[in-house]
């Protein structure tokens, strides 16, 4: 594996610059061996041989750098870092420097307990992520003054899109199409809902006078911002009330701080309210990821986009809490979807929580004044001096009145002084305070701004209420956060503890493999994550001077370059901020591209039907028509089927949407001809990449799509965050690049950059590229392509080994898997009763995540180890899954009973096992620890089963009390 273009020298061969490959891959070189010789494969050369097409298979070594250690990749990024320069960024506009609390930071953000647990669908192994996230709702319902809210959305421009499309389904009064955007909402906000109003054919209109536009004629609803992007205050009652009078719902994208002070836009009556959390101790990170969220009414509950968590019971009885309301997105209702969100900001919301956690009402009250207070000293400062403020009222944000030329020289003198100010308006200076204001940038920016010294103490008397600049009827009155989770945990002991007892709920890549098919739970590992806190990458405004950025363009165009090389397409985005965004951001490629030729007839979009949900909510999200393609029994696309549609649509064929290798694990051998099929019809290919753990480094993918999306949460080690962050760059061909995403502020290039956004930030979740840029790094060349082979190998491995003990549902050519494969639980429902649930949960009292379950297929498992995992943790999985296997047919053979089985009541809790009462026909050996191997450590689910039902019929989306979980104990 060594890099051939360097002299073999003694010392050489001791520096260990290959290291991390095999640190990376799971199985070492002699378990490759004997795995080989299990599935009955000469060599790994051979294995993808046997298993990927000969027709996109690339017998090619990639053209990119070798592998490189630990050591000198931190280093090489330490110096991209160290370009990124820091100041102390006033800009506003939805983002704004925090301070994560640094119990947080070390054992939230940079612990592996946290960032790489998955999804909470199991919810037994997920309680604390579910409590973190609840902790979010609360936080957020209360400072809304809303009803519900969800468990975060992927930034405030994508909230507020998905906000007027909720308003546009659940308003049943109004027929208009025509949706109100206050010119005052974020210049990224307007951009984004703008473009995805297009597509959704509702027609927008910015207004500068709200309430004037309304009397103009009907509207379905509104958007407001509150307080407004220029900082200016109002009250929000009077257009809610004109809104609400003629039948058009309002939505208020809001500053979640400025809440602990002013009026809740639920008190004013707004129907939905939207925002960004970022502000709550989660770093700026040059855009992103940041939790949004939406909040709304009861009423609305089953319009939400994205996951509500809500509390339930366990079997026992005790409060437990689990995802609601079949927001779990493997199920999401394809064409019939409300939205296509499905990766959001799970870890980022529960950051957020937890700030609210720590600092309690009276820290958050108090951090707002202190930001308030400094807002009035600069205004006052800045009055006394002669300047002309465009708002008397106001929270944190100022917007000052400068002409030019003196406007451009005052924006560059606080820059070279260390303070960015918001300069995109014409005539116009912005100024907004945030957490880590302090004193001397308040003295410093009136020193620059009015040329004399200031002294701010002075100021300070002079400006005699906490509330100066916040007229009385705007004055929040009512509490928030009153819920004890808010009140307990104010000393550093405390915190700790929660927060550890939280993250032993869960069940992490830190406690055992996690082998979710399609979702690629791979080593995240600590090289690749140490990097996203350094101060240089994680303090950056999104929106800050170019040249203070420069060590993030350095890394985003070498990314950019890598994934190029790694797929073979001309362009990369790395905007949208999930693989979702990216399905999107690429269909609209596709859209465009039609409309330039004149085409835009062209709307009918081919699904597969073993696609993933996310990819019918996408393209319903771009108009697009949906054609379903069914699948043979083999699993591939129905070729007769495909032809037979593509004939039937063949002047108006859009795209293709295809997910390869398939989601049913296989390999596809016709999927060239398929392609070329589709393009002969005038079609674009869409390639979901989320499987391209199966292809890198052996197959180009734009050797045969025009477009698609790579999920860097998957295949480039991204870790899932419990569920979220993700990123979703898409890399399109030649002819589709000028249609890329733009940006609003003008940084991206000018290929694209006057295009409209699909995320408000224009690199979406920068601050998390450094991850995937030091994955590719690391393992080089040769590395990547071999941790593609051992994907293949591993999976076949288990494929091989299970079979006589299940049925694999699909196989490709010689019998062989790609990287997942699917095992069939179907039979067994049948005769005996068990479930694959019950398969799922019993694999916990095994110590186990269980894999995918129910989809693409229903009854059955889909197993992706990825070639992270060891043989040992192979072995020790399939023996879990044999001897569930004897435990099915104890209970088919009438051995066990039918319902009171270890199967049916798992997962056992710790409670349950050493309770005086065990009343089960089984033992407490055979519940607990089935096999041997559990006595050297056990994970236990801290609830046992979660009853769905109950918690969709009795909907509880807040905190319970303490007491029920003490009650119920
Ligand atoms: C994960 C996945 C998606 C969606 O990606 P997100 O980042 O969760 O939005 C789409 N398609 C497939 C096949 C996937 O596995």
């Amino acid at each position: 594996m060594s890099d051939s273009k360097t002299p073999a020298s003694p010392l050489h061969a001791l520096e260990a610059h290959d290291e991390f490959i095999a640190r990376h891959i799971g199985p070492r070189e002699a378990d490759i061996a004997k795995m080989l010789g299990t599935i009955g494969c000469e060599s790994l050369d051979a294995l993808m041989a046997e298993t990927m097409p000969g027709s996109i298979l690339d017998g090619q070594p990639l053209e990119m750098a070798p592998c490189d250690n630990e050591e000198r990749v931190l280093e090489e990024l330490r110096e991209i870092a160290d370009s990124n320069r820091l100041s102390h960024s006033m800009i506003g506009l939805g983002y704004h420097p925090t301070l994560v609390p640094p119990v947080i930071l070390r054992n939230v953000l940079e612990n592996p307990g946290w960032y790489t647990a998955y999804t909470p669908y199991q919810a037994e192994i997920s309680q604390g992520r579910l409590e973190g996230m609840l902790n979010f709702q609360q936080m957020v319902m209360d400072l809304t003054g809303m009803e519900l809210s969800n468990a975060s959305l992927l930034d405030e421009a994508t909230a507020a899109a998905e906000a007027m499309a909720m308003l546009k389904r659940v308003n049943r009064k109004s027929k208009s199409n025509r949706f109100l955007v206050d010119a005052a909402c974020l210049p990224q906000t307007i951009d984004v809902v703008a473009n995805r109003a297009v597509h959704l054919g509702l027609e927008i209109e910015i207004c500068d006078d709200l309430e004037s536009s309304l009397a103009e004629g009907d509207c379905f609803g509104l958007l407001i911002q509150y307080p407004g992007s220029d900082g200016g205050l109002r009250d929000l009652q009077p257009v809610i009330d004109r809104a609400h009078e003629q039948g058009a719902l309002a939505a208020v994208a809001c500053d979640l701080l400025s809440l602990a002070l002013l009026k809740p836009p639920g008190e004013a009556g707004a129907d939905v309210v939207v925002g960004s959390a970022q502000r709550f101790g989660v770093p700026m990170a040059y855009g992103g990821p940041h939790a949004a969220f939406l909040a709304t009414r009861e009423d609305y509950r089953r319009n939400v986009p994205g996951r509500i968590i809500g509390v339930s019971r366990d079997r026992h009885g005790a409060p437990a809490l689990r995802m609601a309301l079949q927001t779990r997105e493997q199920h999401i209702r394809r064409e019939k979807a409300m939205s296509n969100i499905c990766t959001a900001q799970a870890l980022l919301a529960v950051m957020a929580g937890f700030y609210g956690v720590w600092h309690g009402p009276d820290g958050i009250r108090k951090i707002a004044r202190r930001i308030h207070r400094h807002a009035c000293l600069i205004a006052e400062g800045l009055r006394s001096a002669g300047f002309e403020l465009v708002h008397d009222a106001f929270f944190d944000t100022l917007s000052v009145r400068v002409d030019e030329p003196q406007r451009q020289a005052l924006l560059h003198r606080a820059q070279q002084a260390g303070l960015n100010l918001r300069a995109d308006q014409d005539g116009l200076i912005g100024i907004s305070v945030n957490e880590c204001t302090r004193k001397r940038h308040v003295s410093l920016l009136l020193e620059l701004l009015t040329g004399e010294a200031v002294d701010v103490a002075e100021l300070d008397a002079r400006v005699d209420s906490d509330f100066q600049a916040i007229p009385a009827e705007l004055r929040r009155t009512s509490d928030f956060m009153t819920h004890e989770v808010f009140g307990r945990y104010h000393s550093e002991t405390e915190m700790l503890r929660y927060l550890k007892r939280l993250e032993n709920k869960d069940l992490s890549l830190a406690h055992a493999m996690i082998p979710l098919g399609s979702c690629t739970m791979k080593l995240n590992a600590t090289a690749e994550m140490i990097p996203v806190t350094w101060p240089e990458f994680a303090e950056l405004h999104p929106f800050c001077p170019w040249d203070q950025a420069r060590g993030y363009h350095t890394l985003i165009g070498q990314l950019e370059e890598m994934l190029g090389q790694l797929t073979g397409f001309a362009g990369i985005s790395l905007q949208p901020n999930a693989g979702s965004q990216g399905e999107y951001a690429g269909l609209l490629t596709i859209k465009a591209f039609h409309a330039s030729r004149g085409e835009s007839h062209r709307t009918v979009c081919l699904i597969p039907s073993s696609a993933h949900g996310t990819n019918p909510a996408s393209a319903q999200m771009v108009g697009m028509d949906i054609v379903v393609v069914g699948c043979d029994a083999k699993g591939n696309i129905d070729l007769d089927d495909l032809e037979a549609k593509i004939e039937k649509h063949r002047d108006n064929l859009a795209a293709l949407m295809i997910t390869y290798p398939s989601t049913h694990g296989v390999f596809e051998e016709d999927v060239v001809t398929i392609c070329n099929k589709v393009r002969a019809a005038g079609g674009q290919v869409y390639l979901d990449g989320a499987n391209m753990n199966a292809l890198v480094g052996w197959s180009r993918v734009a050797d045969f799509a025009d477009v698609c999306h790579l999920n860097l949460h998957k295949t480039f080690c991204i870790p899932h965050g419990g569920g979220g962050p993700g990123i979703g760059p898409i890399g399109v061909r030649e002819h589709l690049v000028q249609f890329l995403p733009g940006h609003v502020s003008g940084l991206l290039g000018p290929e694209s950059g006057s295009n409209p956004a699909v995320a408000a930030a224009p690199w979406g979740s920068a601050g998390i590229l450094p991850i995937s840029w030091a994955y590719i790094r690391l393992m080089g060349r040769d590395g990547l392509r071999r941790a593609t082979q051992v994907a293949i190998l591993n999976a076949n491995y288990i494929a091989r080994r299970l079979s006589g003990h299940y049925d694999i549902l699909y196989t490709g050519r010689n019998d062989r898997i790609a990287h997942e494969c699917i095992i069939d639980l179907r039979p067994f429902k049948d005769a005996t009763g068990i479930s694959e649930e019950d398969v799922a949960k019993r694999l916990v009292d095994y110590g186990f995540h269980a894999p995918t379950m129910s989809w693409p297929v229903p009854g059955t498992l889909m197993i992706e180890p990825t070639e992270s995992e060891s043989l040992a943790e192979l072995d020790r999985f399939i023996d879990a899954l044999i001897q569930i296997r004897r435990e099915i047919d104890k209970v088919g053979s009438g051995e066990w009973d039918a319902e009171d089985n270890p199967l049916k009541n798992a997962p056992h809790t710790i409670q349950e096992l050493a309770s005086d009462d065990w009343s089960h026909p089984y033992s407490r050996e055979d519940a607990g620890w089935p096999v041997p191997s559990l006595r050297l450590g056990k994970f236990f689910a801290s609830v046992a089963r979660v009853d769905n039902v109950y918690g969709d019929r009795n909907l509880v989306c807040s905190c319970p009390p303490l007491e029920a979980y003490q009650e119920a104990s």
